[in-house]
């Protein structure tokens, strides 16, 4: 009986699927079919929440970055008056979204802006 070359799962005959050389059952296939798109942070935090256990964002964070999606890049500043939030809160929780590489901060000339990791 055929093994998948990703997950180890034993491939019932005539259900195993070939891709770039390794064998892989169907769930494994499509998941190398379809990877998560660069520019698509929801997509990406699906797949590192789920290689991290399901971690989950909190409101503040999924609001931090829903508001740097629309509008960012954008100052610390900017986004701790639009969420009304305060410096330690937006450290706080930015340092989550950039340690799961949902979000990053840049220098632009003498300020830091901060937008989605993956734009
Ligand atoms: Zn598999």
């Amino acid at each position: 009986m055929a093994e998948c070359g990703s997950c180890g799962d034993s491939i019932e005959k005539g259900e195993e699927f070939e891709h770039l050389g390794r064998t892989l059952c169907e769930d494994c296939y499509l998941d190398a079919l379809n990877p998560p798109k660069a520019c698509d942070p929801w997509a990406v935090h699906t797949a590192k929440s789920s290689m991290a256990q399901g971690q989950q964002l909190t409101p503040l964070q999924e609001r931090i970055l829903m508001l740097l999606k629309d509008r960012g890049p954008l100052t610390a500043q900017e986004v701790m008056s639009e969420l009304k939030i305060s410096e330690s809160e937006f450290k706080n929780n930015f340092a989550t979204l950039r340690h799961m590489e949902l979000a990053r901060g840049f220098k632009e000339g003498d300020k830091v802006s901060y937008t989605l990791f993956s734009c």
